[in-house]
């Protein structure tokens, strides 16, 4: 006899210890736990071929709501559950069949005939099971919509539910958005039924494309199979947007669909052109419920559309701008560096031991004509996220390196030229090589050259960083630390990492001279790079005050506004000459 296996959720542990004894006596493979929570975890990972679930369960949610999970869940349609119920009452009866469950017994249970009762379910789930064939074909008529293939509004609402109690357990944002087609009433009056049906199967397929592309699939997490995306109706389609990590990123995908649907349509000898409008509500801010996000979504919409058509429209005004202005830098962050928009200043680093400055650190600016100047601050995030740090790196690296050349031509007394590279950078195979033609391009001696990275790039990926800087390392540059104390590394990671430099952050020098908290941490950072043979250098000193402190401690250099502001080349020339 083949073993069924059932799961047992209920929250007494000598119910669960008895039913256990006379299901596996019986001849059955059993799991028991003690909350609905658990409950579903575990039926989503091993399944259960039947499910006996306990009504009353005060610690959590209780099993007419795990009945109705397990219901709503892809492979729990199907599943018998057989709900225990304390009570004899019409009552709790009733609401276990509107929870879906198959049967149920009261307690206390006959343990005794339980296998019976439970064995006489599962045949009877059999015999059902081939009436499910015909039944998936009326699913299919009932869930989904014939001319474009896609989940209809019934499917997407139910979806959404489901998805929205994962989003709520795992505590995780989605993104509704809710698309209509500017003027579509007019092409199916001017052109007729017969074109209108063909705009909407190639939106669906655009729509499909879009939400396919492999870099929105990895930002989204949207599901490939189609689930995430339903026509509501007419010229209306909604898409689901699972494990969205930011509000804005659901603007991106919004954008993607827009472009997509501009573009020309050709159906036989006919063009024509349309438009979109798409509202966005995002979970849990703007409803915690399918109905609510899908009205707000719709309403957003329709803020879209009143408003000219051909854009988005977040359900919150706040985000509408927000994202817009992502959306802008990003679109201009692509072009800043063929239109000679970006620019380093270098900022003196001070050698306290020798009062003299021994060199300096680039940083990055950027000046857009039509948005102004934006502070790193604001666009070296943004540049990680879509990638383009890589080639704005590669630029500031050439530019810092061209910039020591020049320097050392003109026997400006330097000896270091701290850039910054970014966790993206280092793992970017090639980097190395880069590096290596950058230096050589610019004849350029690699002990001029520091490479600063944060904290949190040598967490990212340990081993795969650890080589990279072993690579880099031999090639004779130096590499320090950033703003070191912000992150979690462990001073025996640290051990492993071939650092020559460790930089205090700033927020560490604040106060630092009043026996702060900060000075403390100050002088354990300086203890420990020493005893790991590390130079000390602080940043964001803006007081002597704060300087003699750090000289007392041993420090070996510091860097702040106190002993210069980071200066465009030639100023920094002139600064560095002058304090020779
Ligand atoms: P960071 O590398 O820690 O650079 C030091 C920042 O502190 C600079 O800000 C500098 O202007 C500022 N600063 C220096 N001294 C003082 C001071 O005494 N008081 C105060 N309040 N601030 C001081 P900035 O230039 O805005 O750069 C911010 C961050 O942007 C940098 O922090 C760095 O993480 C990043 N960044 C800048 N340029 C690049 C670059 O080329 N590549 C990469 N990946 N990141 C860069
Ligand atoms: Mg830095
Ligand atoms: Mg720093």
């Amino acid at each position: 006899m083949q073993n069924n296996h059932i799961l047992i959720i209920d929250d007494d542990p000598v119910i669960r210890l008895l039913i256990t004894q006379a299901l596996r006596s019986t001849g059955f493979q059993t799991t028991a736990v003690k909350n609905g929570e658990i409950g579903l975890e575990s039926f989503q990972e091993n399944g259960a071929d039947a499910v006996l679930l306990d009504v009353m369960m005060p610690d959590g949610i209780d099993g007419f709501e795990v009945c109705s999970e397990l219901r709503n869940s892809p492979n729990g349609k199907h599943t018998p559950i057989l709900m225990m119920t304390g009570l004899d009452d019409l009552e709790s009866v009733n609401r276990a069949f509107e929870s879906g469950a198959t049967d149920f017994i009261t307690k206390p249970i006959n343990l005794a005939l339980l296998g019976h009762r439970v064995r006489y379910m599962l045949r009877a789930a059999n015999t059902t099971s081939r009436l499910l064939e015909s039944e998936r074909r009326l699913h299919r008529m009932a869930y989904f919509d014939s001319l474009t293939e896609l989940p209809n509004r019934l499917f997407f609402k139910e979806h959404l539910q489901y998805m929205i109690a994962l989003a709520q357990r795992q505590k995780q944002k989605l993104g509704v958005l809710f698309l209509d087609l500017d003027g579509f009433k007019r092409i199916n009056d001017t052109l007729g039924h017969h074109l209108g049906d063909q705009v909407l199967q190639e939106t669906g397929y655009r729509l499909r494309n879009s939400l396919r592309a492999s870099d929105v699939l990895i930002r989204t997490g949207a599901s490939e199979d189609g689930a995430s995306l339903a026509r509501l109706g007419g010229d209306e389609f909604t898409v689901l947007l699972s494990r969205i990590s930011r509000n804005e990123d659901a603007a991106s995908v919004a954008e993607r669909i827009r472009n997509s649907l501009s573009e020309r349509f050709k159906f036989g000898d006919h063009e024509l052109y349309t438009t979109s409008s798409i509202g966005i509500a995002i979970y849990p801010e703007d409803g915690d419920s399918a109905e609510e996000l899908l009205k707000n979504a719709d309403m957003a919409m329709y803020y879209a559309k009143r408003s000219g058509g051909n854009r988005f429209q977040y359900f919150s005004n706040r985000m509408t701008e927000a994202a817009l202005r992502r959306l802008k830098l990003e679109n201009h962050l692509r072009k800043a560096i063929e239109r000679q928009e970006l620019s380093l200043h270098y900022q003196p680093l001070f050698d306290i031991t020798t009062s003299k400055y021994c060199g300096v650190e680039a940083l990055l600016r950027w000046n857009s004509p039509e948005i102004g100047q934006i502070p790193p601050s604001e666009f070296i995030p943004l540049a990680e996220e879509t990638g383009l740090i890589i080639g704005i790196g590669e630029w500031v690296l050439r530019e810092a390196c061209s910039q020591a050349r020049v320097w050392l031509n003109n026997a400006i007394p330097f000896c270091r030229m701290a850039v910054n590279v970014s966790g993206m950078q280092i793992l970017n195979k090639g980097f190395a090589e880069q590096v290596n033609s950058i230096l050589s391009e610019n004849n350029l001696d690699p002990r001029f050259l520091e490479l600063e990275l944060t904290e949190t790039a040598l967490i990212a990926d340990e081993a795969g960083v650890l080589d990279h800087l072993k690579t880099l390392k031999k090639i004779g540059l130096q590499l320090a630390i950033d703003d070191f104390g912000m992150g979690y590394s462990s001073l025996s990671r640290l051990k492993l990492f071939p650092i020559d430099r460790l930089k205090i952050d700033r927020s560490f020098i604040i106060d630092i001279e009043n026996a702060s908290e900060n000075g403390a941490i100050a002088n354990a950072v300086i203890a420990m790079a020493v005893s790991m043979s590390m130079k000390v250098i602080a940043e964001g000193v803006e007081t002597d005050k704060q300087l003699q402190f750090l000289k007392a401690r041993g420090c070996d250099e510091a860097q702040g506004y106190y002993l210069s502001k980071p200066l465009p080349a030639l100023q920094a020339e002139l600064f560095l000459a002058a304090h020779a």
